[in-house]
């Protein structure tokens, strides 16, 4: 998110919300909870989501109706990667960085179980 907000040459906020929903696994168990909310309100302004990934989409599905009815002027998502064979629910994803195969990977913010998020590369959990 930091590297993305340095490329937008635009008076913006940051502001972070963490939903979570997996437990020590790598399968998604359909459940969200919202664990941080945003300091800022949303009312009349221009919001990107900044996802890191969109697996089944679940968390996404979630995290927008609840951000919708914050009343923002205008709601736009981008994610760095975004893996579609995996979809349960169809998502509008209007930026993607990168789409990728059914791998759970690790690395660049993204973790297994917190692990890994130190890592500069991405890479495939479990890989040789
Ligand atoms: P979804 O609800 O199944 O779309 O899952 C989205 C969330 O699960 C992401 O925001 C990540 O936190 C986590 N996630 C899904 N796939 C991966 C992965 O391959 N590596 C790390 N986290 C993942």
């Amino acid at each position: 998110m930091t590297d993305l907000s340095r490329s937008v040459d635009l008076p913006l906020t940051l502001d972070y919300i963490a939903v979570s929903s997996y437990g020590a696994a790598t399968k998604s168990s359909g459940e969200v909870k919202l664990v941080k909310d945003l300091d800022q309100g949303l009312e009349g302004r221009d919001l990107l989501v900044v996802e890191d990934i969109v697996d089944t989409g679940l968390t996404l599905n979630y995290l927008l109706n609840v951000l919708k009815a914050r009343g923002p002027r205008t709601l736009r998502v981008a994610a760095l990667l975004s893996k579609p064979s995996r979809r349960l629910v169809e998502v509008k994803v209007d930026y993607v960085g990168f789409s990728i195969d059914d791998h759970f990977v690790v690395g660049y913010g993204l973790d297994y179980n917190e692990k890994y998020r130190n890592l500069k590369d991405i890479v495939i959990y479990g890989a040789d």
